[in-house]
């Protein structure tokens, strides 16, 4: 093992990626955080601009909502051939708004929309298909024949993180149309130029105008957005900011589904293999530079393999390559803004105040918004480190005297996204998930099921509620909505005027057959029944 490594630089960068000062003439600016060179502008939406896309929206929301889903899903399939065919493109422009190696935009971006797009119109259909309710006896008796339909909001509001800009810009809008809605989506102000290539591959599509739409801008264009008339909100980014979002949809009681940040937990079991987990648990903390609502960012590992296993996943980390993400042999690149690499740097600073060890990385480059993958150790809940979303390089490592420790030091967590635990033993591994509070639980693996479109995506507490993909997801985007037939049309309800007491009696004698008094007592209300039913046949 390395010596400790306790020095955190201060940064010398001077960067212009700040919110203030990266709006110019109402443009925004999109920066390369690895070289700090400009990417490209985007115009940024005026609140008359966001007004008058959202009267688009509602305008287009009868055309689109009645043409009939299998058009709609024919009309979205066409998506992947135009993403495939703009795969290089699309790539590199993720790589150089996010920082990120090219490789993690293809697999950790473009194959889950591609994914999606698959999954998502194979499987609509049945998924916003009516169904009918469990049979109920009573319900029957009187005449009554019902079904649960899925209808649509109307319009729908995505926001989306800088994290995985072309993954969210995709997906909670793909769901949201295939189930009838328009949607209008509002990128990071971090990655615009990944939700203008969204907007031009939707273009493509032809789709009736205002079906889909896009604007610009930072946190007061999505406040914009969801001041204005929309029906739901889909919202991906962090806890604080959805409580602004959730601020302002409380004015209209607009609904709201919230993908949040997460401090998952990765249980590493004393019969983990230790190569293979430490090389797991690396990747898990340390793609995207732990820019991850998903990232590992707490490891409870056995006391009895420990210093193994902290040996291995520090060589891990000191083996991998920072650099620009355009580069195939790079594996790490830089943070996507100063604002979170100000945010790693302070967690890292105060848990090293706080007597925690760094024993590799920690340090920023003098180039470009890098910083050295950390791996600490001596660290405990008393460091936001242990506490907060550090959204970052670190990987905080504790040893844990047993299972039930390391369950309850996990759960410990006002976040619950996801976690994972690293154990060749599958049955163990799959009792010890079942005790965790996190919305999805990866067994020797992490995260994976966030490219899995089948599942729903999600976590509980400060990592938000509802969920996106999955049937789960859809339904997200639809409210269920009931539609009951009349069997007897021509024949007075038996709870219609005229009251009297033979209806009364009749009522009365029905209660009995809704508790669990004796058979008897049934067999007698029967009789009653009988003789207070009192049928009018009108016209
Ligand atoms: P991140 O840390 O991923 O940038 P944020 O929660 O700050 O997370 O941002 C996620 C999205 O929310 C971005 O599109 C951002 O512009 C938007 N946003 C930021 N502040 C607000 C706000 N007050 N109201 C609505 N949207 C906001």
């Amino acid at each position: 093992m390395s010596e400790p490594e306790v020095v955190i630089k201060a940064s010398s960068i001077s960067f212009p990626r700040d919110r203030k000062i990266s709006f110019t003439n109402g443009e925004l600016i999109s920066y390369d955080p690895a070289t700090l060179q400009e990417n490209g502008r985007v115009k940024v939406s005026s609140e008359e601009d966001v007004q008058v896309a959202v009267a688009h929206a509602h305008q287009a929301f009868p055309l689109w909502s009645s043409i009939p889903l299998g058009e709609r899903i024919s009309n979205l399939k066409r998506l992947s051939n135009l993403i495939y065919d703009d795969v290089e493109e699309i790539a590199a422009l993720v790589s150089r708004e996010c920082g990120k190696p090219k490789i993690e935009a293809l697999t950790s971006e473009i194959l889950p929309v591609l994914n999606m797009i698959s999954v998502y119109t194979s499987q609509a259909e049945k998924w916003l298909a009516a169904e009918k309710p469990p049979f109920f006896w009573l319900a029957w008796l009187l005449g009554k024949s019902a079904k649960i339909t899925y209808k649509p909001f109307g319009v729908v509001g995505v926001i989306t993180p800088w994290n995985y800009p072309f993954y969210y810009d995709f997906g909670p809008a793909l769901m949201a149309l295939l189930a009838g809605n328009t949607v209008i989506l509002k990128p990071s102000e971090y990655t615009p130029l990944v939700g203008k290539k969204a907007q031009e591959l939707f273009a493509k599509l032809n789709l009736p105008p205002g079906t889909f739409q896009v604007i610009h801008g930072a946190g007061d264009v999505g406040q914009a957005l969801i001041r204005a008339r929309v029906d739901k909100i889909a919202f991906t980014g962090s806890p604080k900011t959805a409580r602004a979002v959730l601020a302002t949809a409380a004015e209209r009681l607009t609904p709201v589904v919230m993908e949040l940040g997460g401090k998952d937990a990765a249980i590493v079991l004393e019969d983990a293999p230790l190569e293979t987990t430490a090389a797991g648990v690396a990747w898990a903390g340390l793609t995207s530079a732990g820019q991850v609502c998903a990232s590992v960012e707490r490891v409870y590992v056995s006391e009895k393999i420990a210093k193994p296993f902290i040996d291995r996943l520090v060589n891990n980390v000191q083996g991998l390559r920072m650099g620009q993400g355009l580069d195939p042999e790079v594996d790490m690149g830089p943070l996507t803004n100063e604002r979170q690499l100000e945010i790693v740097k302070g967690h890292l600073r105060q848990a090293v105040e706080h007597g925690a060890q760094v024993l590799t990385g920690g340090k920023t480059k003098d180039q470009g918004l890098f910083f050295e993958p950390a791996v600490l150790v001596g660290v405990d809940r008393s460091m936001s480190l242990m506490r907060e979303e550090t959204f970052g390089p670190a990987l905080p490592v504790v040893a844990v005297k047993d299972e039930e420790e390391a369950v309850r030091l996990a759960n410990d967590s006002s976040f619950g996204l996801t976690a994972s635990v690293w154990s060749l033993n599958r049955e163990r591994a799959e009792k010890v998930a079942q005790r965790l509070r996190a919305g999805a639980v990866t067994i020797n693996d992490h995260a994976v099921s966030a490219g899995l479109p089948n599942m729903p995506w999600g976590g509980i507490g400060e990592s938000g509620f509802g969920r996106i993909h999955g049937r789960q997801g859809m339904q997200e985007f639809v409210y269920p909505s009931v539609i009951v037939g009349e069997r007897f049309p021509r024949w007075k309800r038996l709870w219609w005027y005229p009251y009297n007491q033979k209806s009364y009696q009749f009522f009365r004698s029905l209660l009995v057959f809704l508790t669990n008094k004796p058979l008897l007592d049934k067999i007698r209300a029967i009789s009653h029944l009988w003789r207070n039913l009192d049928l009018r046949r009108l016209h």
